[in-house]
């Protein structure tokens, strides 16, 4: 057979993983599995790509350190903005999460000069081989290549809406904002070196009212923007994430709709969570089976939480907020799922949903603990005081019981009984978390997470963020 191209590596070996693309998918994919020791080498494809600002939820930073690179949102130039301003279905608001700004080109440069000085090799080809004729047996070969999935064809739902993007000069305001029409939606993204606008028609081309209305909605100047191209922008996933030894990470396994402002979070998730799976198939083939379930889970538990978003998003009327409850109990079941416990893939327990999703970690935070306090109906403010005891600062563990609330990890659990007043006083928002440690630190609760970075089936990032949600 001939081989068209070869792979060089510094140690002459052949590469364990053979990564296609260049993107913040494929690098982060690179940098995770040279850290567990995997040899690597990507194919990259020259290419003219557009560049974009884009919108990061600020915890998913926490992904960096994940990959052991802490510091390179600040390399790749990043600013900190407060969440976007949005006028939605005629009703304003912000998300009231900090957010970072980045060139996502930018990202991926430095991502992937990261990843050569990890040991990753590179090579550039004008065509991609197909993933049976790459020479030396890799352990597992990954598709990186973005929306054009070129080693997971065939994709579900490619085509639709398609997003117009422009530059201004910078402005001092660089927070972003979102607006809807009837038939687009758009929005503005500031850096420093510049202000980006997206257009994104529900189909059809973009009509010049569209641009004058859509730029005059979000305070910019239609004579400022200068056109820079065009990106499909709606969702795509492949209809295998996984099949043999090839698997998908980032747009090429999922592709969100911008909206959501989840793409880069889930390129990172995507990545740590499929270099534990080819570590694990590496290293381990009695837990093939159970690493590829986990890494299938998760992608549909995206997948899943991706797609009610944007239906909550498409109601003309969002619904209000549910009450909260003022008892709760464990909503969840427990459930023994493939979990990634420090880079490898081992059955363990885990929490399914009422909506069939599975997971165990909400970021650093083991859900498993939450699910013990509430084993029994437990007043809403004394599951805070507890998690509080288990080290969460106030904020964190107000926004975990919420989520858990939002989510059905935790239910209505009937009426409040009477607190005392002192209590109360002590548990709401006025009060300082040293009380509360004192108060309840013996009070039985398990002990405090042990701090390992661990991902379950289901987010790997922990809760989301997005541009409206
Ligand atoms: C308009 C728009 C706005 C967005 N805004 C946001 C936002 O604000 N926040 C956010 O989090 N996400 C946003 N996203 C999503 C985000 O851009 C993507 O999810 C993210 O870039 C995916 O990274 P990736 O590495 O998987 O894919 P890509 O960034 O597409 O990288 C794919 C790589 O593969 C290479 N490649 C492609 N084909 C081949 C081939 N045949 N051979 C070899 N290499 C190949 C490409 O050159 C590229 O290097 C937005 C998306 C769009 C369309």
């Amino acid at each position: 057979m001939r081989v068209p191209y070869l792979i060089v590596l510094a140690d002459s070996r052949a590469p364990d993983v053979v990564i296609a693309g260049g993107g913040i998918a494929a690098a982060a994919t690179a940098i995770r599995l040279r850290a567990l020791g995997l040899r690597v080498g990507l194919l990259v494809r020259p290419t003219a790509p557009v560049h974009g600002v884009e919108a990061i939820p600020r915890r998913a930073l926490d992904l960096f350190d994940v990959l052991g690179e802490p510091d390179v949102a600040t390399e790749a130039a990043a600013v900190d903005v407060d969440g976007p301003a949005h006028v939605w279905h005629g009703a304003a608001g912000r998300v009231p999460a900090p957010f970072v700004h980045v060139d996502r080109l930018a990202l991926a440069a430095v991502l992937l000069s990261r990843a050569v000085m990890r040991g990753a090799t590179v090579e550039r080809v004008r065509r991609l081989p197909r993933p049976e004729d790459i020479p030396g047996n890799p352990v597992g070969v990954v598709d990186a290549t973005g929306r054009a999935a070129a080693w997971s064809r065939p994709v579900v739902g490619r085509g639709g809406p398609v997003a117009w993007l422009f530059r201004a000069p910078p402005e001092d305001d660089m927070a972003g904002r979102v607006v809807r029409a009837d038939d687009w939606w758009a929005y503005r993204l500031g850096h420093t070196a510049a202000t980006w606008l997206g257009v994104v028609p529900a189909s059809g081309p973009l009509t010049p009212a569209m641009f004058d209305t859509a730029a005059e909605r979000l305070g910019l100047s239609p004579a400022s923007l200068v056109a820079q191209g065009r990106r499909p922008a709606g969702v795509q996933r492949a209809a295998e994430v996984v099949s043999g030894r090839r698997i998908a990470v980032g747009d090429a396994a999922l592709a969100h709709d911008p909206i959501a402002g989840q793409g880069i979070r889930f390129a990172l998730g995507s990545a740590i969570a499929a270099a534990t799976t080819l570590v694990t198939w590496a290293g381990d083939p009695t837990r093939r089976d159970i690493a590829t379930r986990y890494y299938r889970d998760l992608v549909a538990a995206e997948d899943r939480r991706h797609l009610a978003t944007l239906g909550r998003l498409a109601e003309a009327d969002p619904p209000e907020p549910g009450r909260v409850p003022a008892i709760v109990k464990i909503g969840a079941t427990v459930v023994e799922v493939p979990l990634s416990v420090d880079g490898h893939v081992a059955l363990g327990p885990a929490l399914r949903l009422p909506d069939g999703t599975v997971t165990r970690w909400a970021g650093t935070f083991d859900l498993l603990h939450l699910a013990r306090i509430t084993t029994e109906p437990t007043p809403r403010l004394l599951v805070v005081a507890q998690l509080l005891a288990l080290g969460l600062d106030p904020p964190a563990a107000r926004a975990l019981v919420g989520w858990a609330v939002g989510n059905g990890v935790v239910v209505d659990a009937g009426p409040a009984p009477a607190l005392a007043a002192g209590v109360v006083c002590e548990l709401d928002d006025r009060c300082g978390s040293s009380t509360h440690k004192e108060r309840f630190a013996g009070s039985g609760v398990v002990g405090a997470p042990d701090g390992k970075r661990r991902s379950g089936a289901g987010s790997p990032s922990g809760r989301q963020s997005g541009f409206l949600h």
